[in-house]
């Protein structure tokens, strides 16, 4: 009895922190709950992000395609930034992913129409990790 007292009391009080603010407790989240650990996917077709576990693939769950393990540095985009939605297709076609944080590499393009220049300057870039794919190059209109 007074073991399940302890425990209710306890969760209450995890409860209580985990509620305090929705932004802080989901950041560390992942620090105090490693398992199962989440990466940004992305769905270009829909232009959303997803929190999904790494272990497999996943299809998105509005539209059914494909969507892409971005990379734990890819910064949420809202649904309404199509250039910048364009532009993170674009360095992800090109083999970009967003798979570490740094400043020992030349900052990403802020602009779609950058990212050309961009790459064509930076042909060795630490973020340039994966075999382009240009099925998915978007249409730049
Ligand atoms: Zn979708």
């Amino acid at each position: 009895m007074a073991f399940n007292e302890e425990k209710q009391r306890q969760m209450e009080i995890r409860g209580g922190i985990g509620n305090r603010k929705v932004g802080v407790s989901q950041s560390l989240h992942h620090s105090f709950y490693p398992y199962p650990y989440l990466g940004a996917h992305a769905c270009f077709n829909c232009q959303k992000s997803f929190k999904l576990s790494y272990e497999k693939e996943h299809i998105c769950p509005d539209c059914g395609s494909k969507i892409y393990l971005m990379g734990r540095s890819f910064k949420a985009l809202k649904r309404s930034h199509r250039e910048q939605w364009k532009k993170v297709q674009k360095l992800y076609a090109l083999g970009f992913r967003f798979h570490r944080y740094g400043e020992d590499y030349p900052p990403l393009p802020e602009r779609l129409r950058e990212v050309d220049r961009f790459v064509e300057q930076h042909p060795d870039h630490e973020l340039q990790i994966a075999a382009p794919n240009r099925s998915l190059l978007p249409d730049e209109q």
